[in-house]
């Protein structure tokens, strides 16, 4: 057991690592704090995301999405999580359309569909 510290708040908790870096990591992970729990939505937020748009994608019906474009979604994700902005989108080079949207009850929807394609040449 070592003792971990919040890197947040500097809780300390004990906990069943051998390597100190470990043990911070796991004590800010299990702790009540708000930027833990902001921290923890975060690696949420990344994990559906990487469901969404890399190799390991639930739907088959879209290609995964490059690294660079996965970041950026992770990017604006955080952007509103963290900042308040209330939605951001990327047009991906399959030209789905990734967008990640704040709900009015806090919830943080992200979508990834088709856009229909309307042109007009004149
Ligand atoms: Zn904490």
């Amino acid at each position: 057991m070592m003792q971990g510290t919040c890197v947040y708040c500097g809780q300390t908790k004990l906990v069943n690592t051998v390597d100190q870096e470990e043990a911070d990591k796991q004590a800010t992970l299990e702790c009540q704090c708000e930027g833990a729990k902001k921290e923890r939505r975060i690696l949420q937020l990344d994990d559906a995301i990487e469901d969404l748009f890399s190799e390991k994608n639930v739907d088959k019906r879209f290609d995964a999405a490059s690294d660079f474009e996965i970041e950026t979604i992770k990017n604006i994700a955080r952007t509103v999580l963290c900042n308040g902005s209330r939605k951001g989108s990327i047009m991906l080079y399959d030209g789905t359309k990734a967008t990640v949207a704040r709900k009015s009850n806090g919830d943080i929807s992200i979508q990834r569909n088709l856009a229909v394609n309307l042109e007009i040449l004149c």
